[in-house]
Formats: structure tokens, C-alpha cells, sequence
């Protein structure tokens, strides 16, 4: 208990779980051969069942019978998060909501919600998704996992609570907030998986240090993050203060929820994708047609077995690259890289594209810096002008004034050399930006007009 995995090179993949070997290890014909049935399938299902499609369809001039192969999955319209809107709330239910058993929604900062509907069956392979990613991370059915997302329509919660029961792990469903009541629990019941947003487990960490509480000697081994996405600075921080090994997982709500894709030990930061259930395509996402395999572009899911809200050809506007090679870790599924910024978060600064990913990046790469930051942007002056406060990291902390002037100089010409222009940098006493509970919140667009 409380000894942390092996570093990657030092782990025996073949005594790690797999939970589903005969589709996660087998040839990539009989991947595409799955993937080729479910798909015709899904499409005939489709065009039948929702007029939404078919009228898509109908105007396009494809038929079911068109999709013969694989790549015909281009002829098929593609749908974004606006056709889920048009049709709030059911419209694009291909059952009757009889058939329903559980519904979860998106937050909806802006306008409606996003609504979905399960299926039994879709909730079948939902939390077989979750179990599979699990069974990366090295979780079992011996282990204690408490949750610390919130239940409710966020598909956060009951995914990955659903996906741990299916592997016979014992759940703790503590839920959303009270920091110092998770450090309590993880002690009292010898919790050994932590579900969280990376951005709380650090702040589970950090309220844990500040109590004295031993990270090393406690019972917990392995953080399974999602919710947000995770910068690999932070992860790593994670993993060398609370003594544990953590993976993230990747998914959305319109597609399925988490699930979608899982990291495992052998590469980290590449996540396997569950390809039985879902045809990836990687596109230009000026043109929307394909780039080659391996290079990078954003993500276009087809979830080739639901049966509640079949979407087809979902543009996640999430960049990435997808690789086929085997991995290390036996298994042959599709390894996607940790997705970069949404293509929509891409920020226009004096006219400049800036990803906060770059930025995440660079406060990665200087040792001295926590991976706590926030980008304001303003225009008071009429010109837009870009601040970056960042914290340094508590072991790096000096009260000396010539010290900090001349350290904050030194991130200044890095990130200036990265994103070409140069921002106000302010360098932060440890833990003095706010955490939040779910996403943690980087960017803070001020400018008006
Ligand atoms: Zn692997």
C-alpha cells in the first residue's frame, strides 16, 4: 500500500490487466472488419429511425446502401454541437424515450443544454469503456475508488462510477467538494484510486500537505483524471507529490462521455481509443478533409453502436494526432495523442493565434513554476494586451525582490518566444490563484467590443 507503480520502463505489461483482450489486442483487419459491420449498421439504423439524418442524408444524395467501405464514412454529413441544440431536447432520439434509462446533459454556459439518452444497451458498452480504461490505469477489482466528481447530469460522475462497479472495484461515492472530508476519507477507508479533475487533485494534495497528512505512506496508488484536460506538467506534479500514478482519459458528452479513449502505462500521454465502439477520422479543420495518419488535426467521432442518440461524424473541434502502431502495452487499438486546445479555444491576441496550450507548455518547462496559471486578456487601451499570472512553485519560493525581477524577465522572453508577442507576466506567491472545484478556469477574455 502507498508505494507508487514502477516508472513505464520498469513495468512488466504482461501482468497488467486487459479487460477485453480479444477486441484490444487483435489484428487491425478484424478491427476495421468490426468497425465496417457496426457502421453499416449504424447507418441504416441511423437514416431510418432520426428524420434529422435523413434529411441531411436526403440532401446530399446518400443512401445507407451507399456506405460500402470504411472511407465512405466521408460521404455522411457531418453534425456539431449546434444539431443537438436545434433538436433540444429529443430531437435526435432514435428510440422512444420508453427505451431511455438514464439521461445526462452538458452544463450549457451558453444557450441550451446538450441533452442524451442511454439506452440498457448503451449503457452496457459505456461502462465496459470505462472498465477498459480503468484496466490501464492498473485498477482492479480489489480496489477502493472514491469519487470526488459530482453526480448529477454531468457524465462525469455516473460513467466512471458505472465502469468501476463493472470491474468489481468497491466505489466510494463521496462526490463534489469538502477537500478536507476527501483526505479524511482516503484515510479512514484506505481509498486507493482517486477520480478527480486534475485541478482538484492537485488541490486535494496541496490542503492534504498544509494538514500534515503523509501522501507518501497513504493508501493511494492511482489518479484517474478527466473533466478537463490535462497538462502534462501538472500530472507529473501530481504524480511526485501524492506518490501515485495518474492517466487521463478522454471523452464528450455528445459522443458517449468519458470513455472514448484511455491512457495507458506504456506511452503516456496517448490515449488507446475504444475503435469497436467508435470510427475516428482526423480532418483539416479549415476543409474538413482528411490529413494523413499521424499528423495533426481535429478529431471526428462516430459512435458505431448507440442506439439512444446516434451521432454520426461528430466534429469534437479537439486537435490531435492518431497513431496505429502497436503499443508496447499489448494492446492494438488506436493510440490518440492527449488532445491539444479545442480548435474553438484558439484565442486572437493583436492578431496573433495564441492556444493556452502553448502557454501551459512553456510554465511546464521551467522547473521553478507550479502549473497554476491564468491568462487575462484585455483591451482598455485599446490595444489588446495579454497578463499571465502564474505561481511559483513552493519550493522555489524567494521574498527577494532583484531575484523575482529578474526571474519574471526570464518567463517573460520564453513565453514571448513562443507565442510572439510579448505578455505582462506576474509572478504569484504559492496557492494564491483560486482553485475550482471542476474545470479549472485559464482563460479570462475581458475585452469588449
Ligand atoms: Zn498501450
Amino acid at each position: 500500500m502507498g508505494t507508487p507503480m514502477p516508472s513505464p520502463d520498469k513495468i512488466d505489461f504482461s501482468t497488467l490487466p486487459i479487460y477485453k483482450p480479444d477486441v484490444e489486442c487483435t489484428s487491425r483487419e478484424r478491427i476495421r472488419a468490426i468497425q465496417l459491420a457496426k457502421l453499416i449498421d449504424q447507418v441504416n439504423y441511423t437514416y431510418d429511425r432520426v428524420s434529422w439524418y435523413r434529411d441531411r442524408m436526403d440532401e446530399l444524395h446518400v443512401r445507407p446502401s451507399d456506405i460500402k467501405t470504411l472511407d465512405d464514412v466521408r460521404k455522411l454529413p457531418f453534425t456539431d454541437k449546434s444539431a443537438l441544440r436545434e433538436t433540444f431536447p429529443f430531437g435526435l432520439f432514435a428510440t422512444s424515450l420508453d427505451e431511455i434509462v438514464e439521461m445526462h446533459a452538458s452544463s450549457g454556459t451558453t444557450g441550451k443544454p446538450i441533452v442524451v439518452g442511454y439506452t440498457k444497451e448503451d449503457m452496457d458498452v459505456w461502462s465496459e469503456c470505462i472498465a477498459r480504461l480503468a484496466q490501464m490505469a492498473g485498477v482492479t477489482a480489489g480496489d477502493r475508488v472514491q469519487m470526488a466528481f459530482g453526480y448529477g447530469m454531468f457524465t462525469g460522475g455516473f460513467g466512471l462510477h458505472y465502469g468501476i462497479l463493472r470491474i468489481g472495484g468497491m466505489m466510494i461515492p463521496a462526490g463534489a467538494g469538502n477537500t478536507e472530508r476527501h483526505i479524511q476519507m482516503i484515510n479512514d477507508y484506505g481509498t486507493t484510486v482517486l477520480i478527480a479533475t486534475p485541478s482538484y487533485a492537485m488541490h486535494i494534495c496541496e490542503v492534504g500537505e498544509k494538514l500534515g497528512f503523509d501522501w507518501a505512506a497513504s493508501s493511494l496508488q492511482i489518479g484517474l483524471f478527466g473533466g478537463e484536460p490535462c497538462p502534462p506538467g501538472l500530472k507529473a506534479e501530481i504524480e511526485a507529490r501524492m506518490h501515485i500514478t495518474c492517466t487521463d482519459n478522454y471523452g464528450l458528452t455528445e459522443v458517449m462521455g468519458p470513455g472514448v479513449s484511455g491512457e495507458c502505462l506504456a506511452h503516456r500521454d496517448q490515449q488507446h481509443i475504444a475503435e469497436d465502439h467508435f470510427l475516428w477520422e482526423v480532418v483539416d479543420p479549415d476543409t474538413g478533409e482528411p490529413v494523413p495518419e499521424g499528423e495533426m488535426g481535429e478529431l471526428v467521432l462516430t459512435p458505431l453502436d448507440k442506439r439512444g442518440i446516434p451521432v454520426l461524424r461528430y466534429r469534437t473541434h479537439d486537435l490531435t494526432r492518431v497513431t496505429t502502431e502497436p503499443c508496447e502495452c499489448g494492446r492494438t487499438l488506436a493510440r490518440m495523442d492527449k488532445v491539444r486546445s479545442r480548435s474553438d479555444d484558439m484565442l486572437i491576441i493583436r492578431g496573433t493565434n495564441v492556444f493556452p496550450s502553448q502557454v501551459e507548455d512553456v510554465i511546464a518547462s521551467i522547473p521553478r513554476l507550479a502549473p497554476q496559471y491564468r491568462m487575462i486578456i484585455d483591451n482598455e487601451s485599446g490595444l489588446d494586451r495579454l497578463t499571465i499570472e502564474v505561481e511559483i512553485h513552493p519550493d522555489a519560493f524567494s521574498d527577494s525582490f532583484e531575484d523575482m525581477n529578474q526571474f519574471t524577465q526570464e518567463v517573460t522572453a520564453k513565453l514571448q518566444s513562443v507565442l510572439l508577442l510579448r505578455p505582462v507576466v506576474r509572478l504569484l506567491e504559492p496557492n494564491s490563484l483560486e482553485r475550482t472545484l471542476g474545470k479549472a478556469k485559464h482563460v479570462d477574455d475581458r475585452r469588449r467590443g
